[in-house]
Parts: C-alpha cells; structure tokens; sequence
C-alpha cells in the first residue's frame, strides 16, 4: 500500500536547484536509505518532506492527501515526523520534557513515553537530565524518541550518525533495528552507505539534485551504488 508518494519534485535554494524532478512511492513497512555525495541534495528534499522547505514544483502526497504545500506544524499531526541533522533538542528542558514536546504536536497513537524508554533503555536514568548534558548517542535517541512521540506514520531521520563514535552509532543503530522490525516507515539519510544497506529494504542514490539509481536492496550490490553515488555508470 502506497503511503507516500513523491512526484516530480523540483526544489530549489535561489537559484541553485538542489532537488531536481524526485519522483518516488513508498508502502507501509519500507525502510528507504537515501544516500549520495555532500550536496547530492538528500536534506534538502528530507527537508522539504518535513514542510521546512517548499517545493518551487511538484507534488508530495501522504495517504492520498496533498501535503506539497502544507506547512511543517500541520504535517506533524498529518504524520510525517523530521528528526533533523544535529537533533535541534531543547538543551535547558529534559529529556522526558522534550519527549512530551512530540506528544503535543502530534496525534494519537501507540508510542507513549513508556515505550520510548523501553525502546532507548540507554534514556531511564537520563530521564530527568536537561538535554544538553547528554552524550551525543542519549541526545540522538531522546531526538528520534521525541519525534516518534507524535506517532508518525513516517519517521525521517537526517544523518543520525554525525558527530557520534563509531561505537555510539553501533547502539543507536541498534536500537532502530527494533523500530524496523515494528513496521515503521523511514526515511533514512546516511553517508554510511555499508550501514544504510544492512538496515533498508530499498535504496535511492541521489547525484546532483536528481535520482540515479532506486532498486530494493535485496538486488543490488554495494559496489553498483558506489558507482551511482559517484556517477560512474
Ligand atoms: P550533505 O550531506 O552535505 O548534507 P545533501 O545531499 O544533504 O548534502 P543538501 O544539503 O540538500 O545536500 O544540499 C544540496 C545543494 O543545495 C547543495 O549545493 C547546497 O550547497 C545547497 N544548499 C543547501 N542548503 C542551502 C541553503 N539554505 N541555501 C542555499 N543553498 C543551499
């Protein structure tokens, strides 16, 4: 079952058009791993999912509804849920305060606060820590707990290994494995590309703003993505 469909995206900054003719589907369940080069465009058009960039054409559609032109605070309670590069927490309030954060902009469902803590156990002793005392790995998994408070029917989430150890990344991408198995739809943009592939079910590989390679991940290899990611065909 489609439950976003991308078509003919066109977005730009200016002049320069970072996101050029991006048409795609997703069903309930995909784990979609966009990948490509700094500048391929991946958070620009991330960011135009989430409603924090509008699109200069093309339409976005969640469950038949045209979301191409609604603004961020209303696709929330609509279902599209951004966890943004660099987290964006409020550093004075805690962790269970910015988690309740995404309860309020969101929409009734099965993620409670409970279930966050027992999704990122790593979050229970920090529950009553302000955010911005947390390492980087307890601040990414209280940013993706936060944004899955609003129980979206599509999580997008935006490098979420910057700036963490390689270790760290192990955990959080741990603790995703768990959401995978849930059924969550997610966007996933990571310049790990061994990384993104063990996680997704399909991948798109962006160059230069357009899409140049989408294949479930089952049938293609990673040396064809490197190829697409540096446009040898
Ligand atoms: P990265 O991995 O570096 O974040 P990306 O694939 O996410 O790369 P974008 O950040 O979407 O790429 O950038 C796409 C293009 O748009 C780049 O040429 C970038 O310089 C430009 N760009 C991004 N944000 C802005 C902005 N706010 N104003 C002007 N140009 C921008």
């Amino acid at each position: 079952m489609t439950i976003l469909s991308v078509q003919n995206l066109d977005v730009r900054h200016g002049l320069l058009q970072a996101v050029r003719d991006v048409s795609f589907d997703l069903a309930k369940g995909d784990v979609l791993a966009l990948v490509g080069a700094n500048g391929a465009g991946k958070t620009t058009l991330l960011r135009s999912l989430a409603g924090a960039h509008l699109p200069a054409a093309g339409r976005i559609l969640l469950n038949d509804q045209e979301l191409t032109l609604v603004p961020s605070h209303r696709r929330i309670a609509m279902g599209i849920a951004l966890v943004p590069e660099g987290r964006r927490l409020f550093s004075q309030m805690t962790v269970e305060e910015n988690l309740l954060l995404g309860k309020t902009s969101g929409r009734p469902g099965d993620w409670t606060i409970d279930r966050v803590f027992s999704a990122f156990p790593n979050l229970v002793p920090r529950r009553h820590a302000k955010t911005g005392h947390l390492s980087g790995g307890e601040q990414q998994a209280t940013a993706i707990g936060r944004a899955l408070m609003s129980n979206p029917d599509i999580l997008l989430l935006d490098e979420v290994s910057l700036g963490l150890s390689p270790l760290v990344v192990d955990r959080v991408y741990a603790q995703l494995q768990s959401l995978l198995t849930s059924g969550t739809t997610i966007i996933l943009v990571e310049q790990d590309l061994g990384r993104a592939m063990g996680v997704a079910s399909r991948v798109i590989c962006m160059l230069e703003g357009r899409v140049v390679l989408d294949s479930p991940v089952k049938n293609i290899t990673r040396d064809q993505v490197t190829k697409a990611y540096f446009g040898l065909h």
